[in-house]
C-alpha cells in the first residue's frame, strides 16, 4: 500500500486560528450580539485602488473579442513583458537594479516561499525565526527538511531557530551554527520590527561567507518609512550572489483577494556552479502556467504613477491605524513594539498574564480581538499581536476600550 508523506503526519493541527475562534466563539454564546473588533487577522480591508479596477475592467473586456483574447501567457514562465518592466521600473526608483529576466511574477508569496525550497538539497539545513510567520516552518516540515516535531516545546530538531526577542530587537541575528536556508521577513510578521542597512549587512556577508542563500520575505515593504530601513535586501552590496527576494501586491496594493506577487533570482546567484535563476525558470516551466492576464494588468496599474498615488493612500490608512493604536496603548501604560515600519503591533503582555491570558482579558475586558504571540513559536510568548488593517474608527474605539477596562 502507498504510504503517505510522514512528514505531514507530525504537522500539528492549526492550532492558533481555531483556538481563537473557539474563544471568541465562546464569548459571544455568553454575551451574544457584543460587538467585537478583530485586530487578530492580517487581510487588508480597504478596497482596490480605482486605477487597478479600471485597468482589469479593460483587460477583460479584451479578454471577451476575439482579435484581444489572450490564453496561455508564452512568455518568461506566464509574466507578461509589461508587468516585469514596470516591476524592474519601480526597483530603479528605489535604486536597485534588477533586470527583467530576473523577475518572475507569481500567484502570492505565501506559495513563493513555500515553492522556493524545492531548488535544494532535501538535507538543506533552513533557519526560520521564532516567533514565525507559520508558512516557512510548514512548508519545510512537509519537504522533509525539518526532522522530527516535538509537541512539548513546539520545535522541529532539525530546524534553527532564530530568536526574535527583545534582546535581539525583534529581528533574526546570523546564528553560530550552520544554516544553508534562511528565511527572512522584514518588515516582521509578526513582531513588526524591520531591520536596518547593518543587521542586513550582516546577514549578507553570513551567507556568502557559509554559501548559504537568503530568502528575503518583503511582503510588508511598502509600510517601510524609517531613514535607514531598507525595502530591499538588494540595498546591500553582494545580496545579488545570495539571496532571493520576494514581494507581493497583496498588502501594497489590496491583492489578497485577487492575487499576485513576484520575486526576485538574481542572475549572480549560483550554487554548486548551478544558476539558481535557471532552476526556477525550469521549475516554473514545469508546474505553473502564469497569474491571469487580468491580474497582471491590474498589477501593471497599481505600479503607474496613479497606481502608487492610490494604494498609497491604502498604506497611509494602515499606518495611521497603527500610529493611533501604538499612542494609544503606550499611552494607557502598555509596552509597545513594531506598528512603525509593519502593519503589526507587537504588544508585551503585563507581567501577570501569558498570551492566551492577555488573549481572554482583551476579549472579556474590551471585546477586542488579538493574536497571541505564542502562536507564533514559543519565543511569542509575553506578546500578542495586534493588526492595523481595520477601519479607523475602530482602532480608536479599541484603544478606548482598552482604556476604560484598566479603570
Ligand atoms: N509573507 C508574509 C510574511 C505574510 O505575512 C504573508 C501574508 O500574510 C505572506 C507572505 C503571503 O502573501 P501572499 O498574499 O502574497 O500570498
Amino acid at each position: 500500500m502507498i504510504e503517505v508523506n510522514p512528514s505531514f503526519l507530525q504537522l500539528p493541527g492549526g492550532y492558533l486560528f481555531p483556538e481563537v475562534a473557539r474563544r471568541v466563539e465562546a464569548f459571544l454564546a455568553d454575551r451574544p450580539g457584543e460587538r467585537l473588533i478583530r485586530l487578530g487577522i492580517g487581510d487588508v480591508t480597504r478596497p482596490l485602488a480605482p486605477c487597478v479596477v479600471e485597468a482589469m475592467e479593460a483587460a477583460c473586456r479584451e479578454m471577451g473579442r476575439k482579435e484581444t483574447f489572450r490564453g496561455y501567457c508564452e512568455e518568461a514562465n506566464g509574466s507578461y513583458g509589461f508587468l516585469r518592466a514596470a516591476i524592474a521600473a519601480s526597483y530603479r526608483e528605489e535604486g536597485i537594479a534588477v533586470a527583467e529576466d530576473e523577475i518572475f511574477v507569481s500567484d502570492g508569496s505565501k506559495s513563493d516561499c513555500a515553492n522556493l525550497g524545492e531548488l535544494f538539497a532535501p538535507e538543506a539545513v533552513v533557519a526560520v525565526c521564532d516567533p514565525v510567520y507559520p508558512v516557512y516552518v510548514d512548508s519545510s516540515a512537509i519537504a522533509g527538511r525539518a526532522g522530527r516535531y516535538d509537541p512539548a516545546t513546539g520545535r522541529w530538531d532539525r530546524l534553527v531557530y532564530l530568536p526574535c526577542t527583545r534582546e535581539t530587537g525583534f529581528l533574526p541575528r546570523p546564528p553560530r551554527a550552520r544554516a544553508d536556508l534562511i528565511y527572512l521577513c522584514s518588515p516582521n510578521n509578526p513582531t513588526g520590527a524591520a531591520a536596518d542597512l547593518e543587521l542586513l549587512r550582516a546577514w549578507v556577508d553570513y551567507a556568502n561567507g557559509q554559501g548559504s542563500v537568503l530568502l528575503f520575505d518583503g511582503a510588508y515593504e511598502a509600510f517601510v518609512t524609517s531613514p535607514g530601513v531598507p525595502r530591499s535586501i538588494y540595498a546591500v552590496p553582494g545580496a545579488e550572489a545570495c539571496a532571493i527576494e520576494l514581494r507581493s501586491f497583496s498588502k501594497s496594493a489590496g491583492f489578497t483577494g485577487v492575487r499576485c506577487s513576484y520575486l526576485v533570482v538574481p542572475r549572480a546567484l549560483k550554487r554548486g556552479g548551478v544558476s539558481l535563476n535557471a532552476l526556477w525558470a525550469r521549475r516554473q516551466s514545469t508546474k505553473f502556467n502564469g497569474v491571469a492576464y487580468i491580474v497582471q494588468r491590474g498589477a501593471e496599474a497599481a505600479l503607474s504613477p496613479r497606481g502608487r498615488r492610490e494604494t498609497g493612500e491604502a498604506v497611509a490608512y494602515y499606518r495611521r491605524n497603527a500610529q493611533i493604536l501604538r499612542a494609544g496603548l503606550a499611552g494607557a501604560g502598555f509596552i509597545v513594539h513594531g506598528g512603525v515600519d509593519a502593519p503589526y503591533l507587537w504588544v508585551e503582555t503585563p507581567p501577570e498574564l501569558d498570551s492566551w491570558g492577555f488573549f481572554d482579558w482583551l476579549l472579556r475586558r474590551s471585546g477586542v480581538v488579538c493574536t497571541p504571540g505564542v502562536g507564533f513559536g514559543p519565543a511569542g510568548e509575553g506578546y500578542v499581536r495586534l493588526a492595523a488593517f481595520g477601519d479607523a474608527e475602530a482602532a480608536e474605539e479599541a484603544v478606548g476600550r482598552i482604556r476604560q477596562a484598566l479603570l
